[in-house]
């Protein structure tokens, strides 16, 4: 069998360049190594009102809640608020995502073969594993889209840096919750990046956390729960990529998109609305070189401007791991003083930090925090 174009993984980045690919005219053919599209689910399924547009799906029939803002607490319990009239996230059933993108792309004659892992590819060979079975496919090019635990990505990089990880632990649980604000907590007890509660609704919340090196989640989450009173009724462990952007995603006919490029933001771990970014770009470049002949290689350049919002994460997240508990206490304090609760609930932006930055620097009552912004800037 010949194949324009096959995408490896049917999560939301790769259904969804698959959709878009198929939409400019190109033929592609989908591997999912799982039965069922969506499970296991390892995602909080929280998307910035903002960013919705930007990956042009219709959330309306898979929204779980609507969240108004985030209360933000320091090791010392200090709380930085932030709350808009109208929505700033949604939560989404994210299997439920999944699950619309692909019957989107099955109505489009997108062929989705499930339980069918990629095993290898070589030149324009793909290896397959279907139901045990070895099969060879011809591609012209090949999309790895699998995710954080990427197969593909060891065939395109030459280096992967296995610190560029955070573990991670979610559960659903059920118990009494303020319905319409996320949690966040940051503290040595998720060193390297920080512990969550997402309502669902009043009666249940999706929480967790993420760790780097070698704490152990499982204990630091245990720590985290230990004065609430929920009851868990299911769990999960993942890892969400947390880097700088890479440049070594494509290679030969070999591209990496969403989390196997590490398209993730390093602030919040959230891939989806910054994958789907990357995914129009992606597309772009594959029909550019088809069409017009450009190379390939413009794929790094036309992901530029994003490249520059992932790195600014990058580095807010390198400043906030810098800081030991009683930095992180007294920022809060600075902050709390400086009306930034005020102001990031007029301005923060979840996925687009150079938008807020911008604001920032033009708003002379927050210039005493500049030297914290510099210092993360540069760091
Ligand atoms: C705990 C947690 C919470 C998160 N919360 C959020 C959030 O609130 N908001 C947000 O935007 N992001 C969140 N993320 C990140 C988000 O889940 C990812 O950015 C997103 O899933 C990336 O989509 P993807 O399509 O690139 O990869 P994935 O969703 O991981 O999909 C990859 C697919 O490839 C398949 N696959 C893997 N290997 C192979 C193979 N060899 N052959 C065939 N198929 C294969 C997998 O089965 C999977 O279906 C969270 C992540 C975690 C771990």
């Amino acid at each position: 069998m010949e194949e324009m174009i096959t995408v490896v993984g049917a999560g939301p980045i790769g259904l969804r360049t698959a959709i878009k690919l198929k939409e400019t005219g190109w033929d592609v053919t989908v591997l999912e190594e799982h039965q069922e599209i969506g499970v296991p689910c390892n995602c909080s399924g929280l998307l910035s009102a903002s960013g919705l547009h930007q990956t042009g799906i219709d959330f309306s029939n898979i929204t779980a809640n609507k969240i108004y803002g985030a209360k933000i607490f320091s090791p010392d319990k200090t709380m930085l608020e932030i709350r808009r009239k109208k929505p700033v996230a949604m939560l989404i059933d994210r299997a439920g995502l999944d699950k619309q993108l692909a019957k989107e792309a099955g109505k489009k004659g997108i062929q989705i073969r499930k339980n069918t892992k990629m095993i290898d590819v070589r030149k324009d060979t793909v290896f397959l594993q279907h139901k045990e079975r070895g099969e060879m496919l011809k591609s012209r090019f090949v999309i790895g889209a699998d995710g954080a635990a990427s197969k593909t990505r060891r065939l395109v990089m030459q280096k992967i840096n296995p610190k560029a990880f955070v573990r991670t632990i979610q559960v659903t649980a059920k118990g009494s919750f303020e319905e319409d604000v996320v949690e966040v907590h940051v503290g040595d007890f998720c060193k390297g990046f920080f512990a969550w509660v997402i309502p669902e609704n009043k009666n249940t919340a999706r929480i967790g956390l993420g760790v780097n090196g070698s704490t152990n989640s499982k204990e630091a989450f245990n720590k985290f729960i230990k004065e609430m009173d929920i009851e868990i009724l299911n769990e999960s462990y993942f890892v969400i990529p947390i880097g700088k952007p890479v440049k070594d995603i494509q290679k030969d006919n070999l591209f990496l998109v969403g989390d196997a490029a590490y398209q993730t933001k390093a602030t919040t771990g959230g891939g989806i609305i910054t994958g789907s970014v990357a995914s129009d770009m992606l597309v772009k470049t594959i029909s550019d070189h088809l069409k017009h002949k450009k190379p390939l290689t413009d794929y790094w350049k036309n992901l530029s401007s994003l490249n520059k919002e992932l790195e600014l994460h990058w580095k807010a997240r390198n400043y906030f791991n810098s800081l030991n508990e009683k930095q992180l206490n007294s920022l809060f304090h600075k902050m709390k003083k400086a009306k930034m609760e005020e102001f990031l609930s007029e301005h923060g932006d979840m996925d687009f930090p150079s938008k807020f930055m911008r604001k920032m620097m033009l708003s002379p009552s927050k210039w005493g925090l500049l030297p914290m912004g510099l210092k993360f800037l540069f760091s």
